[in-house]
């Protein structure tokens, strides 16, 4: 596992992330809506990063698969900010120390078998 980042978050506390999207094994996930986004869960709750966007001045139309290739994507302005920031309620939820601890975590597809 790569080591967690601390992050300044919006509310101005700080946290450690370790972002799942960045260890070897990350995926980024292509929503049924024909953007490219940095994991599920972030186009689970894109509200969550329509907000970041918004805060960031970012275009959350830089995600878009039907305007742009997915390395133009992964290139983006939106995409730059946001992997130096990471300040969404779902990053916190999802990839903040305790939930690494969690063993029922299973959607970055490491983990196959959980015993209680
Ligand atoms: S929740 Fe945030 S930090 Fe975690 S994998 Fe998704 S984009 Fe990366």
């Amino acid at each position: 596992m790569k080591t967690g980042l601390r992050v300044k978050m919006n509310e101005d506390k700080s946290i450690t992330i370790t972002p799942k999207c960045l260890q070897n094994n990350g995926k980024s996930f292509i929503g049924a809506t024909g953007e490219l986004w940095p994991c599920c869960w972030l186009y689970t709750d894109r509200e969550h990063m329509e907000d970041w966007a918004l805060r960031n001045d970012c275009d959350i139309e830089e995600l878009s698969l039907k305007k742009y290739t997915i390395l133009e994507v992964q290139k983006s302005n939106l995409m730059q900010k946001f992997y130096k920031s990471f300040d969404t309620k779902t990053c916190r939820n999802n990839c903040s120390t305790d939930s690494w601890k969690n063993k029922h975590n299973t959607k970055r597809g490491d983990l196959t078998t959980v015993s209680e």
